[in-house]
């Protein structure tokens, strides 16, 4: 494992060291994006601002010998038609993006089409918390899973298993699915502070059940690995 994604209440340099006692390789600091103001959302200015902050922790880490570097990300907010709340300029500063839907998800139809549009949207690589589901609050989205995974396959994109308690989402039944579609899939904690990276242990545990192979994990690869991706990926995407 080299890496976790996080969401952040703590500061970049807590998260740090946090996941450089961890013994990560790389941790993406992914804070939730304008559209969610509810959650603190930050805009393009803010965003840049924590790009200069993650620099100074990534030059701290360095003179300290440490292996650890902060990846640039942003959980960013996803319409229902699959649109983005953020300039597409400042996402392709990022190293990583995140795409999540908040709103419209105790809708009880087939949601697929939703699924196939953000997926297509060049500006993300890994749609997290997939069905939007809360234990003991709300049931989550449901869709043509196996569609939902085969168009994450063809883009070579990922889906992500949220590890964060209240969630597990995505669950064994749809990793089953997500396997046989062969798509990436990504292992996130939805960490609020550095106490909570240790969710990773439930994403990992949920995808060693459903025998999810290394090769398809975004975290089993190393830095370079996860960039080159990254690249091909937004090479590849259709604008
Ligand atoms: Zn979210």
């Amino acid at each position: 494992m080299h890496s976790v994604w996080s969401d952040g209440e703590g500061t970049v340099a807590e998260m740090a060291e946090a996941a450089a006692e961890r013994g990560y390789e790389y941790i993406a600091i992914t804070d939730h994006s304008k559209g969610l103001k509810i959650a603190g959302g930050i805009d393009e200015p803010e965003l840049r601002k924590q790009g200069r902050e993650i620099v100074g922790v990534n030059s701290t880490l360095r003179k300290r010998g440490e292996k650890l570097r902060v990846l640039r990300s942003v959980e960013v907010n996803l319409s229902p038609g699959g649109e983005v709340d953020m300039e597409r300029d400042a996402l392709a500063e990022l190293d990583i993006v995140l795409g999540c839907f908040h709103s419209s998800l105790r809708k009880t139809e087939d949601q697929t089409e939703r699924y196939i549009a953000a997926l297509r949207n060049p500006a993300i690589q890994i749609l997290g918390h997939p069905r939007g589901r809360i234990y003991n609050y709300r049931m989550g989205l449901t869709a043509n899973w196996s569609r939902v995974f085969d168009m994450a396959a063809d883009l070579d994109k990922a889906v992500e298993i949220d590890g964060y308690p209240d969630r597990q989402d995505l669950s064994p039944d749809l990793l089953e699915l997500a396997r046989k579609s062969g798509c990436r899939i990504s292992l996130g904690t939805d960490s609020h502070g550095p106490s909570q990276l240790r969710f990773m242990a439930f994403s990992a545990a949920s995808a060693l059940a459903a025998k999810i192979p290394g090769s398809r994990i975004v975290n089993c690869m190393t830095r370079d690995e996860l960039q080159s991706w990254v690249r091909a990926v937004r090479e590849s995407s259709v604008l």
